[in-house]
């Protein structure tokens, strides 16, 4: 009986011996599996505070706009377009000028987008569709649209400047608060355009304020991409005196972006070009 007995129990000791040993291993590997797993946590969270540390600009000043009294008056200091004239976003003001040398790419005539008059401009092709939906639109709606200015080469602004100054008797601060100085226009950039209507026999100036194709470009223009340069009230911010017919071309998304901020493009213009 002792015999048998003792025999028992070993079979019983040999029977859980391999289950012993397989629940230790796997106990083993559990503790692995849970101690690699808190490691690559704490890992993936250093990493995500290094690459947070990284993302947050270090003593960067907010861009900022600062109106002035004196505000057709250009800066002491005149600074070139930090991004290359091509860029839809590029700041042209009374601080950054372009390159004498700089004139767009991919100029095409006006007469692309199917415009009644001034089919003969030179536009940026980038803009054409989006123009002819615009002046598509526009038309539906009963609004006559025309363009009376479109891209200035360099030249053509030391000479546009130059004939204001003669007609003002050379009354520089005077032709400041309206025409640009060479290098400063945004027409150099080929995605500005004065619009004009048939309502005021197609002439560029105050006129077109009171038009029906003004009040329609004003609430639709951003949808097309395009948005006043120098709206009302803000002569401090743009140095320029309002210009209802002067609208520039910075797509779709940017305008939108703009309008839903409530910014002007100055602004806008300045926040993304710190
Ligand atoms: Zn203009």
């Amino acid at each position: 009986m002792k015999i048998l007995f003792v025999m028992f129990l070993i079979t019983v000791f040999l029977i859980l011996l391999p289950q012993k040993i397989g629940d230790s291993n796997i106990k083993t590997n559990l503790e692995e599996k849970i101690e690699k797993r808190i490691f690559e946590i704490i890992e993936d969270l250093d990493n995500y505070k290094i690459i947070k540390q990284e993302e947050q600009p270090v003593d960067t000043p907010k861009p900022t706009v600062t109106p002035t009294t004196e505000w057709w008056k250009y800066p002491k200091e005149i600074l070139t377009t930090k991004r290359s004239g091509d860029d839809l976003l590029v700041l042209v003001n009374k601080t950054y000028k372009l390159p004498s040398t700089y004139a767009p790419s991919d100029l095409v005539k006006a007469s692309n987008s199917g415009i009644r008059r001034g089919e003969n401009y030179y536009l940026r092709n980038i803009l054409i569709n989006d123009l002819k939906n615009l002046i598509n639109d526009s038309k539906q709606s009963g609004a006559d649209l025309s363009i009376v200015s479109g891209y200035r080469s360099y030249k053509t602004q030391v000479d546009t400047y130059n004939y204001w100054l003669s007609k003002n008797n050379n009354d520089v601060e005077y032709v400041d608060t309206f025409s640009a100085r060479p290098g400063h226009s945004q027409h150099q950039l080929g995605t500005a355009i004065d619009f004009s209507s048939n309502e005021i026999g197609d002439v560029l100036g105050d006129t077109f304020a009171n038009t029906k194709a003004s009040e329609w470009l004003k609430t639709n223009a951003y949808k097309y991409g395009f948005i006043i340069s120098f709206p009302k009230g803000f002569e401090s911010i743009t140095g320029y005196k309002h210009e209802s017919w002067h609208y520039r071309y910075i797509g779709v998304e940017n305008a939108l972006s703009l309008t839903n901020k409530g910014l002007i493009l100055e602004t806008y213009l300045v926040s993304l070009n710190p």
